[in-house]
């Protein structure tokens, strides 16, 4: 399938214009205190095209965390140290049915239903390798290595709110620990509450889900990681689950590949193709950046986008 017409700058603001107004449907996050110091109205939107040509428009310089988003990049660094069939026999291929923090199959099935919810994004971080902050100090370089972005870092003010609110989390930490699922100690949750409050940008987002999309190639070309069969599972669950229980209706709407975070961000992956970066905090009643998701799904529309 052809593009229909380039992607332009102009064409992306003209969307984002059109979406801008969103925001006042949705609500900022605040369960985790820190979240909810952002600025409502912020948005932006990027595009890295097949060449690895940017496109921004929009606050692209505002950074935010990465939350959930950042469960993809974990996924991919333990299955790269454990194998998938290891990952996997701890957790399900699951969709969401159920909001992200819920304890959902943890009781009845005994695993968590996927990495893309809480419970299995925690126990996919205690899996990565290394004592004390090194599993996270991994994701981080990783997201740095994928964006080719040095100057990234995370939030220590979002990192503490997460940390002494995020009781929820402990729960579930506790109880896969009392399974042995997890044969750590609470460093490995504090990692997973400091990669979920790395911050990046817009266009961080867009050349993560180009990173995915094609193979994990880097945006310029770098092959260090690539390897279609990662960049194939990290799709699948970001299509089953990686926007919250919407991901069934999102994958009829836009047909693509997407992780949201609850910090406003959606990477998209647009197989073989693009990478799309979007950002308005303030999010719809599954967690899911309302504006965010309408400037994708006009995009989707006219460049004709879908995987369907
Ligand atoms: N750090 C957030 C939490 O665990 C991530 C949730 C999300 O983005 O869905 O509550």
């Amino acid at each position: 399938t052809a593009e229909v017409t380039p992607i332009s700058e102009k064409a992306l603001n003209s969307i984002l214009e059109k979406n801008r107004a969103y925001y006042t449907q949705g609500k900022v996050a605040d369960y985790i205190p820190e979240l909810g110091k952002m600025d409502a109205k912020a948005i932006a939107f990027s595009v890295v095209d097949k060449s690895g040509k940017v496109y921004n428009t929009g606050d692209v310089s505002k950074k935010f965390t990465m939350q959930s988003i950042s469960k993809i990049i974990a996924l991919m660094i333990a299955v790269n140290e454990k194998g998938e069939a290891n990952v996997f026999d701890k957790m399900g291929y699951y969709g969401t049915d159920k909001p992200f923090n819920h304890f959902g199959n943890l009781e009845t099935m005994g695993k968590p239903l996927n990495p893309m919810m809480n419970a299995g994004a925690i126990l996919t971080t205690s899996l990565i390798s290394g004592d004390g902050e090194k599993p996270f100090v991994k994701v981080l370089e990783m997201v740095r290595y994928i964006t080719k972005n040095q100057s990234i870092d995370y939030s220590k003010s979002v990192y503490e709110s997460e940390k002494a609110t995020g009781h929820r989390n402990r729960g579930m930490f506790y109880i896969m620990k009392n399974s042995g699922l997890i044969s750590g100690n609470e460093d490995q949750l504090d990692n997973y509450f400091r990669q979920c409050s790395i911050e990046v940008t817009a266009e961080d987002l867009a050349k993560i889900g180009y990173f995915f999309a094609n193979q994990c190639t880097r945006f310029d070309g770098d092959i260090t990681y690539k390897n279609a069969e990662t960049a194939k599972l990290i799709e699948s669950q970001m299509l089953t689950a990686g926007m919250y229980e919407f991901s069934g209706e999102y994958s009829r709407t836009v047909g693509l590949p997407s992780k949201s975070g609850v910090g406003g961000g959606i990477t998209v992956s647009v197989p073989g193709k693009m990478g799309i970066g979007v950002f308005s905090p303030s999010l719809d009643q599954h967690g899911n950046s309302f504006a965010g998701y309408h400037m994708i799904l006009d995009l989707v529309k006219q460049y004709g986008l879908s995987i369907f």
